[in-house]
């Protein structure tokens, strides 16, 4: 049976976004413009779900202290609940908050939030600190799944050096049954996340917000197929960033937008917009509660 599950989709409303939203504006990065001006209220989102004919979808939300960056917990929640067996909510703390633990057990407990993302880059802490590795004890306890946006960001105020992908290498072997999502690819460090993918069996990577870098993109779908690792690729558009079928027909005509370059094999294509199940990680979108 095929789906189609968007991995990685946002809501949010101007207001939680902060210093995050002022400092985006980066000369000639459309990406990074369009991440804060897209519209992410609970009715945007519900649209561009219904419009694009996805199966499932994952709520993202973040928090960031030093960024003042805070989608509350509640509107992810609030989100979940609007879509019954087909959304999947993923909370967020941030490691320098001294509440964080008590906040992850009332996201998990209380709103039934079934993933933690976190951010090293975007919320400022090292991903082997002790602040960090309590959460992910907790997380673990827990059963929750873990979105790691351990990547490359646009914003100024941020530092990229604890954002390489090869920093999770040690979490994801000391917590092997967690589930590990690296986002946007790990970029630009795609070589290191399909090689944490093929040492780890808990390690998976989205590909949102990568389809409009098809150079990138291309050059890690090769690799993962050298690597046979494409079965941990899943699909993500990064909404309101991009919408679901946006981001679908991007994918779709990868091939012709690179004229020249070895292809990449439909199979391979067609395997990540519709065979990845919330079950691929062990997930029910009807456990939230
Ligand atoms: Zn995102």
């Amino acid at each position: 049976m095929t789906a189609f599950i968007d991995w990685h989709t946002h809501v949010w409303l101007p207001e939680h976004l902060g210093e995050f939203g002022r400092g985006l504006d980066v000369a000639g990065q459309e990406l990074a413009h369009r991440c804060w001006s897209g519209e992410g209220s609970h009715d945007d989102h519900d649209l561009a779900m219904r419009r694009s004919g996805v199966d499932g979808f994952i709520v993202l939300g973040l928090c960031s202290r030093f960024l003042e960056l805070d989608i509350p917990n509640d509107y992810i929640a609030e989100q979940v609940r609007r879509h019954p067996g087909r959304a999947v909510g993923v909370g967020s703390v941030d490691p320098n908050d001294p509440d964080a633990l008590t906040e992850l057990k009332r996201l998990r407990l209380e709103l039934g939030l079934q993933g933690l993302k976190l951010s090293p880059p975007y919320q400022d802490f090292h991903p082997h600190s002790a602040e960090a590795w309590a959460i992910y004890e907790l997380a673990d306890q827990q059963e929750m799944f873990l979105l790691f946006h351990q990547g490359s960001v646009f914003h100024p105020k941020c530092s990229i050096e604890n954002a390489n992908p090869v920093l999770l290498d040690r979490v994801a072997s000391a917590f092997p049954r967690m589930r590990i999502i690296i986002c946007h690819c790990g970029q630009p460090w795609t070589n290191e996340t399909v090689m944490l993918m093929a040492r780890h069996p808990n390690v998976y990577t989205d590909i949102s917000a990568r389809l409009n870098r098809p150079w990138q993109l291309h050059t890690m779908l090769m690799n993962a197929t050298d690597y046979r690792v494409t079965d941990k690729i899943l699909f993500g558009s990064d909404f309101p960033v991009f919408q679901p079928d946006e981001a679908r027909d991007q994918l779709l005509t990868l091939n012709q937008r690179l004229p020249g370059l070895p292809t990449v094999p439909d199979a391979v294509i067609d395997g990540i917009l519709f065979e990845r199940p919330f079950s691929l990680l062990g997930i029910d979108p009807a456990a939230n509660h």
